[in-house]
């Protein structure tokens, strides 16, 4: 049998970067994930006069190196990767500071395959372009992400997804994984595993031309 795909985004679902520890090293504050609703925390934390001064010190950081790994995220990874093909699928870019974000290309990198040795590296895709992908499964915290023709597509819960209503969801035939990303993997184990989604005959047209 064919397995199944799965899309896999990193920010925020497998981890959390050391992005909001850099904000406060910055700002001297002291925010924690839950203090924010908007996806761009910097936009809101980091006064318009110190933004430049800011992208600077954190294009110079190692956003990876302490990264908070979300609860279960690697249990249920490990565990999907026996029943699944996994495609990690990430953008690497800060939309403020394009031109230095190489190193958090390479940093990423470096985390990816130290944390999640069973992925081959073959699988990682680097892209913003993540509409243009096909797959069974799609994981990934933001909506704008999800906008393509991915059977299955899972919204996994964060600080700045709080607000989509269940209409709005339920209108995109998109899933969510509850309401609290400390709970997200546990959910993703049950849509993913428990229910043996991947036992599911598959139905891609360009997979049964194989
Ligand atoms: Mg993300």
């Amino acid at each position: 049998m064919i397995k199944k795909s799965i899309l896999l985004d990193v920010d925020e679902v497998i981890c959390f970067s050391g992005f909001l520890n850099a904000v406060n090293d910055f700002m001297n504050t002291n925010y924690k994930i839950d203090d924010f609703t908007d996806y761009y925390i910097d936009e809101v934390a980091i006064p318009k006069e110190k933004f430049a001064e800011f992208n600077k010190f954190i294009s110079q950081r190692n956003q990876y190196e302490n990264a908070d790994i979300l609860p279960n995220s690697l249990e249920t990874i490990k565990e999907l990767n026996e029943l699944y093909n996994i495609y990690i699928c990430s953008s690497c870019i800060n939309p403020f500071d394009k031109e230095n974000s190489g190193k958090l290309f390479a940093d990423k990198y470096q985390f990816l395959i130290s944390t999640l040795p069973f992925i081959k590296p073959e699988n990682f895709i680097f892209t913003n372009a993540k509409n243009l992908l096909i797959a069974d499964v799609q994981i990934d915290d933001r909506l704008p992400n999800l906008q393509n023709s991915i059977e299955k597509r899972i919204l996994f819960p964060s600080y700045h997804n709080k607000n989509i209503t269940e209409d709005e969801l339920n209108k995109q035939g998109i899933i969510k994984a509850g309401d609290d990303w400390k709970n997200g993997w546990n959910i993703i184990k049950k849509i993913l595993i428990e229910s043996n989604y991947y036992k599911e005959e598959n139905n891609k047209v360009y997979l049964k031309r194989k």
